[in-house]
């Protein structure tokens, strides 16, 4: 650290014009006190001179030694006080590193162009890095080949890269993020993630063998339940009906959480053309089936686009909005389904004027299992993981929801879909 000029609070402070005033006040006082001695102002302006000469050397004495260099000087306890500062601000330094150095995530500090001032153990481990050899390297160079590197390359900062290779340890995974530190400096943390990567493989496993497991004895149970005829028991009818309804809803379940097993492990989707005139049309008449004439069904659909992915699953996502909305809409609403070029892209949306979802609910409503009222979704014969399969499906599309509702009054839920997946219909396919 440079030394900094400390003023010194015994040096009076004076200014420029107090030296001549006082050695002229001096003088006249001389020549008063000469007069009133007798008439001798010569002499009485002489000794005031004297005097003042011998007061500024001794001035100048003093000045002379507080300007002189620090190690001529001998040691002040100011001096010491700030020696002993310095010391144990040397000695925190030192502590701080060994205790970043032990740490067991990776730590990286990173100059304004990326490259490595210091990191710590984890880093070394996690990441390969080597100091001092790597000190001075550009970090995306010195990763190149793995997916760190493109991510550093697009400004990571924007959000953190989640489950990659660990590229100093290929079999461990690692969630990185980026962040700003000092000036326009950054420093990179990485966390192994491997063993929460591996807990979330085996719920997804356990989650798919029970669904897969369990599907076999369902379908069984439930062709049993179709060959009874309720005429040769009439006392069971009720029983009966109830049996095939719970038996129907379990295998509908279990369906759906293949379904949500297999979009979890999928990364992206094989990318086919998906004609939305047809589709629209399809969702309309399955809406007009399940509302049996219940609700007033309307399709708006002015985008002229289709879109690009899968078209089992974008079936699958778009007619599960339909689906709540009538089962959310009582006898009477109407439901409105709509495809729009919108700013960025264009939008699907369902809208209605059933029952609305208070605004407290709207965040979880993606979660798998979650609803507004139990009762209501059991008796509609909902599983609790439609919406749960319609986030996944947009996430394989890089599309996204967006849910506006207003108890008592209705409920929209859109689906934003970017122009990278939008494609000019092809001639044959007019707009329903
Ligand atoms: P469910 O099978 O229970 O319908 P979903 O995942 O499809 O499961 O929906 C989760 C919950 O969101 C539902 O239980 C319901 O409470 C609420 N919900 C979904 N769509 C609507 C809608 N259009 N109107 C009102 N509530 C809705």
């Amino acid at each position: 650290m440079p030394p900094t000029s400390v003023p010194n609070p015994t040096t009076p402070v004076r200014r420029a014009w107090t030296l001549p005033v006082a050695l002229a006040a001096g003088l006249l006082a001389g020549m008063l006190l000469g007069w009133l001695a007798g008439g001798r102002v010569v002499l009485g302006v002489a000794i005031v001179a004297v005097a003042e000469i011998v007061l500024l050397l001794t001035r100048f004495g003093h000045v002379a030694q507080s300007i002189m260099p620090a190690p001529a000087r001998a040691a002040t306890p100011r001096h010491d006080h700030l020696q002993m500062r310095t010391r144990r601000l040397a000695s925190n330094l030192r502590d701080l590193r060994r205790t970043a150095s032990q740490l067991p995530d990776a730590v990286v500090l990173l100059d304004q162009d990326q490259h490595v001032r210091w990191c710590n153990h984890a880093a070394e481990t996690l990441l390969g890095l080597r100091l001092p050899q790597d000190r001075g390297v550009q970090l995306r160079q010195r990763l190149q080949a793995s997916e760190l590197a493109g991510w550093l390359q697009q400004g990571g900062e924007r959000e953190p890269l989640h489950d990659t290779i660990a590229p100093g340890k290929p079999d461990s995974q690692i969630s990185v993020s980026l962040l700003p530190f000092g000036r326009r400096q950054q420093v990179l943390l990485a966390r192994d993630t491997s063993h929460v990567t591996r807990l979330e493989q085996m719920r997804r496993d356990f989650v798919a063998n029970v669904s897969h497991e369990l599907r076999t004895p369902l379908t069984v149970i439930h062709g049993y339940l179709e060959l009874i005829d309720p005429e040769d028991a009439p006392a069971l009818a009720p029983v009966l009906g109830e049996m095939r309804a719970q038996s129907k809803r379990m295998g509908q379940i279990v369906e759906d959480l293949l379904t949500l097993s297999r979009l979890e492990t999928q990364h992206r989707v094989e990318d086919e053309r998906v004609p939305m005139a047809p589709l629209l049309a399809t969702l309309r008449k399955e809406a007009e089936a399940l509302s049996q004439g219940r609700h007033a069904v309307a399709v708006e659909a002015d985008a002229g686009l289709d879109l690009l992915g899968s078209p089992k699953d974008l079936h699958s996502a778009l007619s599960n909005l339909v689906s709540n909305a009538v089962r959310y809409t009582p006898a009477g609403g109407s439901i409105t389904i709509r495809w729009r070029r919108s700013d960025d892209g264009a939008t699907y949306s369902v809208s209605d004027t059933g029952y609305g979802i208070p605004a407290s609910h709207l965040a979880r409503l993606t979660e798998r299992f979650y609803r507004v009222s139990s009762s209501r979704s059991r008796g509609t014969g909902g599983t609790g993981l439609g919406l749960s399969i319609v986030k996944h499906v947009l996430n394989l599309h890089q599309a996204r929801l967006s849910i506006e509702s207003e108890p008592g009054h209705g409920s929209t839920f859109a689906c934003h879909f970017s122009p990278e997946r939008l494609l000019a219909p092809t001639a044959g396919h007019d707009e329903s």
